[in-house]
């Protein structure tokens, strides 16, 4: 693309920061776009007095960027307002399917560069200490939160798109956890999306508020404020229809990347729902009671890119995707909805003392992992960036194999008699004694490889707050087997690992320090224990000695476990209290 040097205030904020030559496309540069940022054509406001922006409720249902104040748009300037929103879909932007009428943004009349300057003058002025927080915020939650929930329209569109106010401040929020300086807290308090009042919206960007409130929730170490959102948002979705496979082009208003982040919305409801589900030991979820017509999401690249195709793959292809003629590339948001899917078969044979049954769903657990083609065979691709749609997808499984095959495992018998957890006997009860070593065997893997993924070097911020539920999750697993080894070197490599995970989570959500707390008490514990050879170590907790069992040979003191009793974290309760996600068994 042509693109002569301009005069400077015409270059987007995030451009004019880098000192980079920017083209000025809107309504997103080039830059922006591939970045996958927020592309925006204020004045840089660090430092910035007095500047002028709108504020709650007045983003225009059109082509408003935010705050784009008069004084920085020198409107005698003839490239800006020459239409050049149709190069945003031209040769400059990768994987565009351009040529279409309607197609992304850039052909949308709403977009244009004239249409834009009806608006300059309409804002009020607020306080510039909340204006530079507010771009900060943005920039914040899309550079570490983004690529872990992709369901708003990629970031260098995100000041043209007419999202609501309560939607923004979720964003806001989320971002200000990514933030030393601003108060995750007063944001928090801000945020009412329980459907009284002025919120009662039944649309989908109100779908897309909570679901990502209802993360950030969990994150936040709320449990239960999390789940009552996630409820209320899946039944929205519900209520509107956006399960069904025409909801995305009817309300997509012909704009492909808006029909798009409609589908995510959907699928990520889906996957989040069962996340929950696991969490909180249901075995269902409300998401998977519904038939799922929506088409699947594509790559993120292209996503980005804005170069959404009109007509997506469906589920039916997905799941005939080995046996038909022609290969489909699916994406791997696809793979990770499988995932879900996959974990929803375990959640629901919970509890059977069929091993057949069980059979079955390990099978499409290690079939998802050996049908992964050749090109996602690794979550780290040729470019160096982590899939990590993909590596949600392998924390799901493995997860999954976890909530299979612990409970019908012998490392049960490491855990202590006492109340609220899943007791030795009952393990027994679950499975055969010669399946049982097997189901260990399989749930230890399965925690070695949640750690292999924590060994992947990635700015941890940028995972899922759910990989903290993950780590957990393995950290348990690898205890119970250390216990029940005598410490082997390799497991505490990998607890010392997840515990580094968590304290560096924990800067950025609450739970993740809430649960270290216990992860650390419990490790230290097993881990001095186990260095030891005496069986009759811990002299100060006689009654989880006295419980404890002794497995083999090893003289392991597993009183650690019944420190977990005393845990008042529902999450992390939730994780060790196995049981009542097998009620069956009972
Ligand atoms: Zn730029
Ligand atoms: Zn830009």
């Amino acid at each position: 693309m042509d693109n002569p040097a301009r005069p400077s205030p015409l270059a987007c904020t995030s451009c004019r920061q880098k000192h980079l030559k920017c083209d000025a496309s809107v309504p997103a540069c080039t830059r922006c776009i591939t970045a996958g940022l927020p592309c925006n054509y204020t004045p840089s406001r660090r430092g910035y007095r007095g500047a002028k922006r709108p504020r709650e409720n007045e983003y225009h249902p059109v082509y408003i960027g935010h705050g784009t104040s008069v004084t920085t748009l020198p409107t005698q300037n003839p490239t800006w307002t020459s239409p050049t929103a149709p190069s945003l879909t031209g040769s400059s932007v990768q994987g565009g399917s351009s040529n279409g009428p309607g197609n992304t943004y850039g052909s949308t009349p709403a977009m244009s560069p004239n249409q834009q300057q009806l608006y300059p003058t309409s804002f009020h002025s607020s306080p510039s200490s909340e204006l530079v927080d507010e771009d900060e915020l943005v920039n914040l939650f899309y550079s570490n939160f983004f690529s872990a929930h992709p369901i708003l329209v990629p970031g260098s569109l995100y000041y043209v798109h007419p999202y609501p106010e309560y939607l923004r401040q979720v964003v806001r929020l989320i971002g200000s956890h990514y933030s030393s300086s601003v108060s995750s807290d007063s944001l928090r308090a801000s945020i009412d999306l329980t459907g009284h009042g002025s919120t009662e919206q039944k649309d989908s960007s109100m779908v897309q508020a909570r679901l990502l409130f209802a993360i950030a929730l969990h994150a936040r170490g709320e449990a239960m404020e999390a789940a009552d959102m996630m409820h209320a948002a899946v039944s929205l979705a519900i209520e509107i229809g956006m399960n069904l496979r025409n909801f995305a082009t009817a309300h997509g208003q012909g704009n492909l990347v808006q029909e798009e982040s409609l589908r995510r919305t959907w699928w990520e409801l889906y996957v989040m729902d069962g996340y929950m589900a696991a969490l909180h030991k249901r075995p269902s979820f409300k998401s998977n009671t519904v038939h799922s017509g929506v088409l699947l999401p594509c790559e993120e690249v292209i996503y980005a890119s804005l170069g959404c195709l009109p007509q997506p793959p469906s589920l039916e292809q997905f799941d005939m995707r080995l046996f038909a003629d022609e290969e489909i590339q699916f994406s791997s948001f696809a793979y990770r909805i499988e995932a879900a899917r996959i974990l929803a078969k375990v959640l629901s044979v919970a509890g059977t003392q069929y091993e057949d049954q069980v059979q079955v769903v390990d099978n499409a657990l290690a079939g998802w992992i050996h049908g992964l083609p050749q090109i996602k065979a690794d979550v780290v691709n040729s470019y160096n960036v982590v899939d990590e749609m993909l590596f949600q997808g392998h924390m799901i499984i493995q997860c999954a194999t976890i909530y299979l095959h612990l409970p019908r495992s012998d490392l049960l018998n490491t855990l202590p008699v006492t109340a609220n957890i899943v007791c030795a006997e009952r393990g027994r009860h679950m499975s055969p004694a010669s399946t049982q070593h097997m189901h260990s065997v399989k749930a230890t893997n399965a925690s070695k490889e949640l750690a292999n993924l924590a060994a992947v070097r990635v700015p941890v911020q940028k995972h899922t707050p759910f990989f903290v539920c993950g780590l957990v999750l393995g950290a348990i697993v690898q205890l119970s087997a250390c216990s029940a080894n005598a410490g082997s070197e390799q497991h505490r490599d990998r607890v010392t690992l997840i515990i580094g995970l968590l304290k560096s989570l924990s800067r950025n959500w609450a739970i993740s320090g809430q649960v270290l707390i216990q992860v650390k008490k419990v490790a230290s514990e097993v881990l001095q224990t186990s260095n030891l050879s005496s069986p009759s170590v811990n002299q100060q907790d006689n009654t989880a000695y006295d419980s404890g069992i002794s497995i083999g040979n090893s003289p392991s003191n597993t009183s650690w476990l019944s420190m977990l009793n005393m845990v008042e974290n529902q999450e992390f309760y939730g994780l060790m209290h196995l049981e009542s996600i097998y009620p069956g068994s009972v």
